[in-house]
């Protein structure tokens, strides 16, 4: 008897498998949403739309907040191009993923990369466009990238195994190319995870020929610091990153260029030179003809640098929304999380400067926006304390993926479902942030620092020597440097002692060293 009972059992409990398996595979599919990670280089957070630029025609960014969530405080740990790849790829501080620096080094791929468990979760994957890390991709069943910096104009591509290969066009239109490309020939059986690295915004800030001249007609406001004189912040006075001194005439500001020997522009193809040039030419002679000397003429570099820049972004911009208009196209735009992010922000002008490094807001802020249908609120703001270290393990919940031990960052997803409900999600109060590039490209001395929701304490080191405290509710543009006030020195033994739990936290034991022989 009680054999029958089992027999009948096990042939029921099939019956009733084949009944839910087809709603199960659905679900399954549905707990693993495809996702896009665009991920651009050096594009300013106050440079966008969505956060509250006024000039910026960036209306697909805009259009992935408006549909999704924006991150109004999303700061990256070492606020340089490399460094920030690496940290998305690891989701770990540069101490512990190898790679503080640009290009001095190799990225060593011989660590757990997220990309990997989601390819063991079922994911296929891609990475498409800059990646900029001395290495081959490692983690990807696809990729084609730029060899180190990549062009502009007529980019060289790396693809599988090894090949490099040169194709005609802008590098924005050429990625998206190949992303969409590689979305019709995946296999639409299993969830996909793509990367696309765009080289766009990074300098030289070259347009697509299309959006020359895009802001010509706009003349836009100095920033109220852009003639910092750097009072009480040696590392500030020290840096070699200004508008004025800095940045060059012909290779940044294309005055004067040689077309025929400039490696920058050499390779455009006659046509291209000829609208570039025309475009160009009328330009350079703009500094002679108007005598523009002094502040005139640091104040004419900065309205052209401004204009580059948001030009070179529109195409960015355009090619954000040909993706968008992809996935709604195929139908996947219910089923398929699109993330923006910049590998870190950068300076249009605030303290006198363009570039990043500092931990100061405009470069330790990164924009971050998300649309996540079914999960996140269409129009949604985050103010808390995210991190570039979050960003792979939130992927990775995402993807219901088990996030690796060696992770130093957190899934930031309760954060984002907590759009749809009231309930308090705990989260981290202050960030920890390690800058190390020195003394070469831009003399930025390397420094750490901690940032809560109102404070921020720094200390540079290497012949520096020297603490910086700011109040960012009283002073957002970080010009009064408080540390030593006699008011301060609760608040800057209390950040210091967080500080030193970070760095224990992260075990960033070179950072404890250093803090160590640091002056008080
Ligand atoms: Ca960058």
């Amino acid at each position: 008897m009680k054999f029958m009972n089992s027999v009948f059992s096990k042939s029921r409990l099939l019956v009733w498998l084949a009944l839910i398996l087809p709603t199960m595979t659905w679900a399954q599919t549905d707990s693993k949403p495809n996702i896009i990670f665009i991920f651009s280089d050096d594009h300013a957070y106050q440079a966008i739309g969505a956060y509250g630029n006024k000039f910026a025609k960036t209306p697909n960014i805009d259009r992935i907040a408006r549909e999704g969530a924006l991150l109004s405080n999303n700061l990256v740990t070492n606020s340089i191009c490399g460094p920030s790849r690496a940290t998305l790829l690891t989701g770990k501080y540069s101490h512990k993923n190898g790679y503080p620096r640009n290009d001095d080094t190799r990225f060593n791929t011989n660590q757990t990369l997220f990309p990997e468990v989601l390819q063991q979760n079922g994911y296929q994957t891609a990475w498409i466009g800059k990646m900029h890390l001395n290495s081959l991709p490692k983690g990807f069943d696809y990729w084609n990238i730029l060899p180190g910096q990549g062009r502009y104009y007529n980019p060289h591509f790396i693809s599988q195994p090894n090949d490099t290969t040169l194709y005609k066009g802008y590098v924005s239109d050429v990625i998206t190319q190949f992303s969409t490309d590689w979305l019709d020939k995946r296999d639409p059986s299993k969830p996909f995870f793509m990367i696309v690295g765009h080289k766009a915004v990074h300098r030289e800030w070259s347009p697509a020929l299309e959006d020359l001249g895009a802001y010509d007609d706009v003349n836009f406001p100095l920033p109220a610091n852009f003639y910092d004189t750097y009072e009480g912040r040696k590392a500030a006075r020290d840096q070699d990153m200004s508008i004025d001194k800095t940045m060059r005439m012909k290779e940044d500001l294309k005055v004067n260029v040689n077309y025929d020997k400039d490696y920058l522009y050499k390779h455009l193809d006659p046509e291209q030179k000829k609208i570039f040039k025309a475009y160009y030419e009328k330009i350079s002679k703009e500094p002679t003809e108007k005598n523009l000397t002094g502040k005139a003429l640091i104040e004419w570099k900065y309205q052209r640098y401004i204009k580059d820049y948001l030009a070179t972004a529109n195409s960015l911009d355009r090619n954000i929304g040909r993706l968008l208009d992809y996935l709604d196209q195929k139908g996947l735009s219910k089923n398929t999380v699109v993330i923006y992010a910049s590998d870190q922000g950068f300076y249009m002008g605030e303290h006198g400067w363009f570039d990043k490094r500092f931990i100061y807001e405009e470069s330790l802020k990164t924009p971050f926006v998300i649309r996540y249908p079914g999960v996140v609120k269409p129009g949604s703001k985050l103010d808390q304390l995210v991190m570039n270290i979050d960003w792979a393990p939130t992927v990775l919940n995402i993807a219901n993926a088990k996030i690796p031990a060696d992770i130093q960052g957190k899934s930031f997803l309760p954060l984002l479902k907590s759009t749809t409900h009231t309930a308090k999600v705990p989260w981290r109060k202050d960030a920890y942030y390690h800058y190390y590039e020195f003394p070469e490209p831009h003399h930025v001395f390397p420094h750490f620092g901690i940032r809560t929701d109102r404070y921020k304490l720094a200390y540079f080191y290497g012949g520096a020597d020297s603490w910086e405290l700011y109040d960012l509710k009283t002073d957002p543009s970080e010009m009064n440097n408080l540390y030593g006030n006699k008011q301060t020195e609760k608040l800057t033994a209390d950040l210091k002692t967080r500080l030193k739990a970070l760095m224990a936290e992260y075990q960033d034991d070179e950072a404890l060293k250093i803090l160590q022989t640091a002056k008080k």
